[in-house]
């Protein structure tokens, strides 16, 4: 077994680039599904939680999500769950969180894919990242197609001494909502043009 999946750790991690892979430390497991919620980006959405999750930040929001074999396993089933789900009119889009979305890229590839063959550029699609942007753009190539098909990207660690609880949709004054379509166009960091802090 992956010694991410046994070892506790207090501080928090730095991966080389390509050191981490979703091939290698993913369970295909999710540690929640939530249905039409308001707090995780713009607008209604569904949020799927990721199991797995190795930066090891202090003071993350959701430690349980950190261990590869919590939760339950993503399934066909779930998948057209949440399809059937983003189909309501009110419903803006997908989040994907955890967990770490770029180290359960198998899961999450295959429900952004579904969405973008059912529903087109009508549903958008934000994901959370313990990885910078800079830190993705030098990793594996899994990484960069999950990157490609999303709309809005939330990077990097949890820093709990940059800790603000008065920004949008972040945890940390580091952390960045970053417009990813302009960005790859513009091959630089753009940041989403509703941010307002
Ligand atoms: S990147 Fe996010 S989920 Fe991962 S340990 Fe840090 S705060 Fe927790």
């Amino acid at each position: 077994m992956h010694p991410f999946l046994l070892e506790k750790r207090d501080e928090v991690r730095n991966p080389k680039p390509k050191e981490w892979t979703s091939k290698e430390l993913s369970q295909q497991k999710i540690a929640s599904y939530k249905p039409y919620n308001f707090v995780d980006g713009e607008g209604v959405r569904c949020s799927l939680y990721v199991s797995g999750c190795p930066f090891a930040c202090e003071g993350c929001y959701n430690v349980i999500a950190q261990n590869f074999n919590y939760g339950i396993p993503y399934t066909h089933e779930l998948e057209e769950q949440i399809l059937a789900d983003l189909s309501a009119s009110y419903c803006q889009g997908l989040t994907l969180l955890g967990g770490e979305p770029f180290l359960n890229t198998e899961v999450c590839l295959s429900l952004v894919n579904a969405i973008r063959q059912r529903f087109g550029a009508t549903k958008d699609i934000w994901s959370w990242s313990g990885y910078t942007w800079e830190e993705l753009m030098l990793d594996t190539q899994d990484k960069l197609e999950l990157l490609s098909k999303i709309d809005i990207l939330v990077d990097g660690r949890f820093d709990i001494k940059k800790k603000d609880l008065t920004l949008q949709f972040r945890g940390s004054s580091n952390q960045r909502i970053i417009d990813v379509q302009k960005s790859l166009k513009q091959g630089e960091v753009i940041l989403w043009d509703k941010l307002k802090k």
